[in-house]
């Protein structure tokens, strides 16, 4: 992979797409050495490599004149959100331009009659947070990270509240999307249902700007729910905390929210937030609706946490404390970075059946004894989804061949047993052979359709599925 300081084969040519992008966007192209760096990697332990050239787009008509422009000249185009991806996805493998959407970030009035709202692609979430806030509102899907509506569509993003609203697949209604050789079109409407033929918006949802640039989305939103309650509370097991989480969703609750730590993972927060929470197998919970709702449901699962041998729970009811732990909650991956300084973490992402989420955890727990590294866990574990951290030398060729081989264990496991390989980070560069097993003839399908949207194959190669191999 290639170094930024110096300039690429396409800039030292003059290529001409980087002159004709440069006359369309005037500074608003930039060649600049830190720029280039800055858009070549994410937050994998993958090595990283520059594009050519960054482009930062304000309009869904300069879109598609840069994608003219590329097409025109054979260039790659990287879209690229906040670049917090996690499987080397918006890495510049053959140079190229990465599309910035930073600049495209209007947010449309929210319809407040029909709970839904229309953004360019390139609000970042916290941004939307806010505004909606004003209106009473909501959007429910959070990554943690401050990522771009537009990168959360295309990696299909869940978060800690999945279990009760679904993920990016359940609360977008429509995407503009430009298309490989410029033409812009719309995937669905505002209605909430539709049966009109293919659906393409969950096409596009999780194709990692491989078929197409999404430039707007109409996003369901929903009321802020009236009292809303948080709380830990730690086990003396995985093994307990697990089977309350299992519990409590196999009872049909409506829980908001529930995450687990393991205790290394605790040990790693507490330092890293200032909090003091027991260093043990942690459930991090929380119940909206309506007061009298969240008492009983509070209730019911203190009961289902009691009888698995779950302490008191401690509480965070104001606004502030929640927002607190939750803080804490989504700074784990940075929080456990600090366990092993000058560490990269390969973050695993498998997802199971809940029938099988404790036996796959056990599983791997006795795997994990035999790493020469720390693998903290954190897991949205009512979704049947768990991370391992592992914490590896990036320097070290032995520790990666033994993390990669932990993690093909881990993988296997998990297909095995009717999961998938990556619950929400999504294939990048690197997972794409372990979709490959877990796809089986379906690669075949998704690589037809690639060449269908994208036959000269200039939209974030290498990415996904390849024409000939993993
Ligand atoms: C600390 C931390 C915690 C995280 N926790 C979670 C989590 O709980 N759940 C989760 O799902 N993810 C999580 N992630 C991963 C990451 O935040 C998500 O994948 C997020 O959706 C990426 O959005 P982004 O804007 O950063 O996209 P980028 O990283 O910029 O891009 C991601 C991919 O989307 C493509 N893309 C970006 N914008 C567009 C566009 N407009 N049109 C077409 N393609 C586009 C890119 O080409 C690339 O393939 C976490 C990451 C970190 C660092």
């Amino acid at each position: 992979m290639r170094a930024a300081e110096e300039p690429s084969e396409a800039q030292q040519e003059g290529e001409p797409a980087i002159t004709a992008l440069r006359e369309l966007l005037g500074d608003r192209l930039s060649t600049a050495p830190s720029v280039r760096e800055l858009h070549g990697r994410d937050e994998s332990s993958l090595p990283p490599s520059p594009p050519d050239a960054v482009a930062f787009p304000a309009t869904t008509a300069e879109v598609a004149a840069i994608v003219e422009i590329c097409a025109r000249q054979a260039t790659p185009i990287i879209p690229f959100g906040a670049g917090s991806s996690l499987e080397g996805h918006v890495i510049a493998t053959r140079g190229g331009v990465s599309l910035d959407t930073q600049l495209m970030d209007s947010i449309g009035r929210p319809r407040v009659e029909d709970l839904d709202v229309t953004v360019q692609a390139g609000v970042r979430r916290k941004t939307l947070e806010q505004r909606l806030g004003g209106e009473g509102l909501f959007f429910s899907v959070d990554p943690g990270a401050d990522a771009s509506l537009g990168g959360m569509a295309a990696t299909g993003a869940s978060g800690t509240t999945t279990v009760r609203y679904g993920t990016m697949r359940e609360n977008v209604l429509d995407m503009e999307v430009v298309l490989a050789d410029g033409r812009v079109i719309h995937t669905g409407t505002r209605a909430r249902k539709s049966s009109a033929g293919y659906d393409l918006t969950h096409l596009f949802i999780g194709s990692e700007g491989t078929l197409g640039i999404i430039t707007e989305l109409t996003l369901r939103v929903r009321a802020i729910p009236e009292a809303v309650s948080s709380a830990v509370c730690s086990f003396p097991s995985v093994d307990a905390a697990v089977a309350t989480a299992i519990a409590t969703v196999q009872a049909g609750v409506p829980i908001a929210r529930c995450e687990l730590l393991d205790a290394t993972m605790m040990r790693a927060v507490n330092e890293h937030s200032g909090l003091d929470h027991p260093e043990a197998p942690t459930l991090f919970l929380e119940f909206h609706g309506t007061p009298a709702g969240v008492e009983e449901e509070v209730r019911y699962v203190a009961e289902l946490a009691r009888e698995r041998g779950g302490g008191d729970f401690a509480w965070a009811s104001r606004t502030e404390e929640r927002n607190r732990l939750w803080r804490a909650r989504h700074n784990a991956y940075f929080a456990a970075l600090g366990l092993r300084p000058g560490c990269r973490a390969l973050s695993t992402d498998v997802c199971v059946p809940l029938s099988e989420l404790a036996s796959c955890i056990e599983r791997t727990f006795a795997d994990v004894e035999r790493l020469p590294f720390p693998a903290p866990l954190v897991g949205h574990v009512a979704d049947g989804n768990f991370h391992l951290l592992l914490l590896i030398d990036p320097d070290d060729a032995d520790e990666r061949r033994v993390a990669e081989a932990f993690y093909d264990r881990l993988v296997e496991s998990a297909i095995r047993t009717g999961g998938t390989c990556t619950g929400e980070h999504g294939v990048g560069l690197g997972k794409r052979r372990r979709l490959g097993d877990e796809a089986g003839p379906a690669i075949e399908v998704m690589r037809a359709l690639k060449q269908a949207l994208d036959p000269a194959g200039l939209l974030n190669p290498d990415k996904v599925v390849t024409p000939d191999g993993p």
